[in-house]
């Protein structure tokens, strides 16, 4: 079931927090334009400060820690310890000048010879190798670190997830964006798909120009020639020329006049100190070393000239990452990781276990043991070999496992229940789920059970949806209220209540239908009661937001508010259903409607 269909677009209860959630965003967005608006400084210096942010800085440092580590594992990290000691030294001389919240920076070089470079909330940020082969001089690389810095400390990447979500989000976390504080942290809690493909949005225009202004300003306070970053833009503007396009634009997208602009921000700080550093001789070598290493192993990524993850990659070929690998006998053994993990090919390793095949014979005359602990599919294996066994992973069992599973395996619905409460109703839902949302809206989910449904939106494949709906029928609040509210109590009224009640689960329905093309009715109407009131029991079968051509089961359950028609939903794929069905069934019975 798609979250964002159920919005009930064109609604008028939707509408008005829609409305309000509009307004209330654009006029953040605008209290941020004053802040962004150029302000003096001692040195006549461009002023930037974050934009609205849903997330607290903190929230920053939790969603960035788990984005990259995703994105360590989708991306060829380099892995070597002298280039990433040399960028983390070169980098923290940078941050050190990083205005705002004081991040935890951390540098690190991908084995990817595209020109580029990406930074992820709370600090993480990744130089491609390329950067550092293109750059004539440490204040050009220094340029680039400093603007992906200033990503980090202008904190554009929640900035934009928040400005996303606030479009894409179910209404009752939009709800709760306007009160609670907690929002963000229930945004984290939505999932790795969140979390790593949302952060991942594009910078705007105006957030490159900040980076660019801020990345200069932080050049120039480090005692780098503040010049480096217009000479490196210049510098790869040129080579994006032709076929050979830079992925650096692709992802970090040219605001007007962009060299223009970052020259006049060099002005503005009053130009070029005297004695400012423009190169390094650790520069010059650590330029050498990565050029002399052998070209990084060709993956469908890199032929796209993204430092990025591919978006949706849940739905791709699981990573092989090999976490640790050591190959010895007794107390001597040699760390065969990095060799490893360079003959991983299509995400897969095949070899024989020799001291040939291991790079050599770390004790003669004893017989050696291969131990490797690998991560695939986002779980880890261990593997034990002795010399010459024949070793390939991840094994054929392993790759069926996942196959059926589809990469998602959310918790089992615990036995222990714990209660929820909206506006609209009570209800009881085990304990290791988790609800969010505010207001009218919510979903109930165990771990695992949202995933990304392939056109970067989160969808619940798994758990309930609790929300409600404005059909268009003209007076359809009286007619609903019937017997149980007043008014009428002949029969009637009530049987008006029941044709009302049906009328409007038809229209739902139909707006579920109009986003949802393969969605069918496979069980109609049915009255059931709910804490004592009639409802109707409706059961649709739609495509499964989960890869792979699966269906899903969604129980939908209507009841009439004097707000309008209240629904749930209960989703879980078909053939998952029935075993879901008590939980579902047990979750209905404690529902306790809001009187
Ligand atoms: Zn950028």
């Amino acid at each position: 079931m798609d979250a964002k269909n159920l919005r009930g677009r064109g609604t008028a209860r939707v509408g008005i927090i829609g409305q309000s959630l509009q307004q209330a965003v654009a006029l953040l967005a605008a209290l941020s334009l004053l802040l962004l608006a150029p302000l003096a400084w001692a040195d006549g210096r461009t002023l930037l400060k974050p934009g609205w942010n849903m997330f607290s800085p903190q929230q920053d440092t939790e969603v960035g820690l788990q984005a990259s580590k995703d994105a360590e594992r989708q991306v060829n990290m380099m892995n070597d310890s002298r280039v990433d000691n040399y960028l983390n030294n070169l980098g923290h001389r940078l941050s050190a000048h990083a205005p705002g919240y004081e991040f935890q920076y951390t540098y690190k070089g991908v084995n990817d010879r595209a020109i580029n470079a990406f930074a992820l909330p709370g600090g993480h940020v990744y130089i491609n190798r390329g950067t550092i082969e293109a750059a004539d001089n440490e204040a050009q690389l220094a340029a680039v670190m400093a603007h992906e810095t200033s990503h980090v400390a202008l904190r554009h990447g929640t900035n934009q997830a928040s400005k996303a979500s606030a479009a894409q989000m179910p209404l009752g976390i939009l709800g709760a964006l306007l009160g609670s504080s907690s929002t963000g942290a229930a945004l984290a809690q939505l999932g790795a798909g969140f979390t790593l493909n949302s952060l991942l949005l594009k910078y705007s225009r105006t957030d490159e120009s900040q980076a660019d202004i801020m990345g200069t300003q932080i050049l120039y306070d480090s005692g780098y020639d503040p010049r480096g970053m217009g000479q490196f833009l210049e510098k790869i503007q040129a080579l994006d020329q032709g076929q050979h396009r830079v992925a650096f634009f692709s992802d970090h997208p040219s605001p007007d006049r962009r060299v223009e602009r970052v020259a006049q921000e060099v002005d503005n700080l009053g130009g070029t100190k005297s004695g400012s550093k423009t190169n390094s001789r650790e520069f010059d070598d650590i330029k050498r070393y990565i050029q002399s290493m052998p070209a990084p192993p060709s993956q469908g990524q890199q032929a796209q000239g993204s430092a990025y993850p591919a978006q949706g990659g849940t739905a791709s070929t699981p990573r092989l990452q090999i976490l640790t690998a050591s190959y010895g006998a007794k107390n001597k053994f040699v760390d065969v990781r990095q060799l490893l993990q360079s003959r991983v090919q299509n995400e897969r390793l095949d070899f024989q276990v020799t001291n040939a095949s291991m790079g050599g014979d770390p004790m003669r005359n004893a017989s050696k043991t291969l131990r490797i602990s690998y991560e695939w599919a986002g779980r880890t294996y261990d593997v034990v070999a002795q010399e010459n066994q024949r070793v390939s992973i991840p094994s054929q069992q392993q790759q069926s496992d996942i196959g059926t599973q589809n990469g998602t395996q959310p918790d089992w619905p615990s036995d222990r229940f714990k209660s929820f409460q909206n506006s609209i109703l009570y209800m009881d839902y085990p304990d290791n789920w988790q609800a969010y949302g505010q207001g009218d809206a919510a979903s109930i989910a165990p771990r695992g059970g949202l995933v990304n449904d392939g056109n970067g939106n989160q969808a619940l494949a798994y758990g309930v949806i609790v929300n409600i709906y404005q059909p268009h029928i003209d007076s359809y609040g009286q007619q609903l209220q019937g017997r149980d509210y007043g008014q009428g109590s002949g029969q009637n009224s009530s049987q008006g209540a029941a044709t009302a009640l049906e009328q409007a689960t038809d229209q739902l329905v139909a707006e579920f239908r109009q986003s949802n093309r393969n969605m069918r009715v496979i069980r109609y109407h049915e009255v059931i009661r709910v804490d004592n009131e009639n409802a109707l029991s409706t059961y649709l079968s739609n495509d499964s937001p989960i890869t792979g051509g699966s269906r899903e089961t969604d129980w939908l359950i209507t009841l009439p508010r004097p707000e309008g028609l209240a629904f749930i939903v209960f989703t879980a794929p078909e053939s998952a259903f029935q075993s879901y069905e008590s939980t579902f069934q047990q979750m209905l019975r404690s529902v306790r409607i809001n009187r």
